[in-house]
């Protein structure tokens, strides 16, 4: 049984519908994919490697544009398309048909509330309509996202895991935006503990929106206003624009669950922080550990029902997920405590050494992966690390990558 029809949990249950299991999926929402919190980007290799239909695509995107406090922009593009922006109720909804069509259940409008490992099973109490209920099930898979009650339950929820940033996005209309680029603001004014974002959906239309660290001065709402009506680069693309939604969501940055397994229960995606603490994206590494979750379901459902239930059946899961994402996970979570430790004039200083060395900036374009950063991330701070004239600024980078290749 699958908690939450997210892109993880809809993965999951494709992979053992399509291998002819059994699978029952339970979502709080009445409709998959509503409502929308994420800008949606996902890379063209993630889209290729996970044999992904690209469905709902509004934007296509070639680089970003990164806009540091000073204002003074650096530009990083290819000339081909890197990643996709995608209508997230579509794409979800595009995941949910090939599930069912597989085989699997989907009943929505259902919010599961508790469960219990016995040795003949796990027992799923869930509300649906007011009303309770209760399911048999062999297993439990949480894909319940970044608020996930299933690794609370389980018994696996970590102080790591519940850091996050709080995020707030509006959907908007009638603005001027650059068509073939994301673009990223910082500033401790604009995002503190994060950074503000504008990306393409449309000729002209986009999502705008940042994301804070939860003990910031003011609620998100305030930032975003202020952001949209003063920032001097932002306001002039934005003014005028008409919001035609708004969502706020958290986002895991703390790093992943010490234990993403317990005995009868895995925990795949946002529920397992499989995030980049660098920008919060997880479609690609929460539908990729979904399918070694799904494959390493199959194989347990072939054993015993006691087999089933023991934490150890599902430890390839675990083994897995961890030998091809831990370390780029781990990675991000470092990087992202660097930039916090930030102050903006060092913000500034840093995004100037990059900007003075051409060379440098075709390194990032021709090494930068959006899915695994952490090659073109060593690469960046070893080079910064060198000519690194302040301190306290090397202090700062020593504190959070004390080892001497910075890994
Ligand atoms: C503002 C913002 C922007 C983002 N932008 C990007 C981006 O551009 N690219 C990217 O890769 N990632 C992005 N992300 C992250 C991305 O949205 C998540 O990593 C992704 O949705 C995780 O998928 P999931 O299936 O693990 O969880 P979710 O998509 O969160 O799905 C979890 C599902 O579980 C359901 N659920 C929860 N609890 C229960 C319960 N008790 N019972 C039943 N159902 C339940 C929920 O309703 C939900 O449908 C963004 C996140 C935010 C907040």
């Amino acid at each position: 049984m699958i908690v939450g029809a997210g892109p993880s949990g809809l993965t999951i249950a494709q992979t053992i519908a399509s291998e002819g299991g059994d699978v029952l999926i339970l979502e709080e929402h009445p409709e998959v994919g509503v409502p929308q919190h994420c800008t949606g980007k996902v890379s063209v290799n993630a889209v290729k490697e996970l044999e992904l239909e690209a469905a709902g695509v509004l934007a296509r995107v070639s680089g970003a544009i990164f806009y540091p406090p000073s204002l003074k922009p650096l530009t990083i593009a290819r000339g081909a398309t890197q990643a996709l922006i995608l209508d997230r109720r579509i794409f979800d909804q595009s995941l949910a048909t090939k599930a069912v069509d597989a085989g699997a259940t989907l009943v929505t409008d259902t919010r599961v509330k508790r469960f219990s490992v016995k040795p003949d099973g796990v027992t799923v109490f869930f509300e649906r309509k007011g009303k309770k209920g209760k399911v048999k099930a062999r297993l439990v898979a949480g894909a319940d996202g970044a608020a996930s009650a299933t690794a609370r339950l389980a018994g696996i929820y970590s102080k790591k895991r519940s850091e996050v940033r709080i995020s707030i996005q509006r959907e908007v209309s009638g603005v001027q935006v650059v068509q073939s680029m994301v673009e990223l603001y910082f500033g401790r004014r604009w995002a503190p503990g994060f950074f503000a974002w504008i990306v393409p959906t449309g000729r002209d239309t986009a999502r705008v929106g940042l994301a804070l660290r939860p003990n910031a001065p003011a609620p998100a709402a305030k930032y975003l206003d202020d952001f949209v009506e003063n920032h001097p680069i932002a306001r002039e693309k934005l003014g005028g624009g008409r919001i035609l939604t708004e969502s706020r969501h958290i986002i895991p940055t703390g790093g992943v669950l010490h234990r993403a397994v317990s005995d009868g229960v895995l925990v795949v995606g946002d529920a397992a922080g499989q995030v980049k603490s660098t920008t919060g994206g997880g479609l690609y590494y929460g539908m990729a550990c979904a399918k070694i979750a799904g494959r390493t379901i199959v194989e347990a459902l072939r054993g015993s029902p006691e087999a089933v239930l023991r934490e150890k059946t599902l430890r390839s899961y675990e083994k897995e997920w961890r030998a091809q994402f831990g370390g780029e996970i781990a990675f991000s979570v470092r990087f992202r405590a660097f930039l916090d430790s930030l102050s903006d004039s060092e913000v500034d200083y840093l995004f100037n050494v990059i900007q003075r060395d051409a060379s440098l900036i075709r390194r990032i374009e021709v090494d930068g992966d959006i899915d695994r950063q952490s090659k073109v991330g060593v690469t960046l701070l070893r080079y910064v690390k060198y000519v690194i004239k302040k301190p306290g600024l090397m202090f700062k980078l020593r504190k959070v990558f004390p080892r001497p290749n910075l890994t």
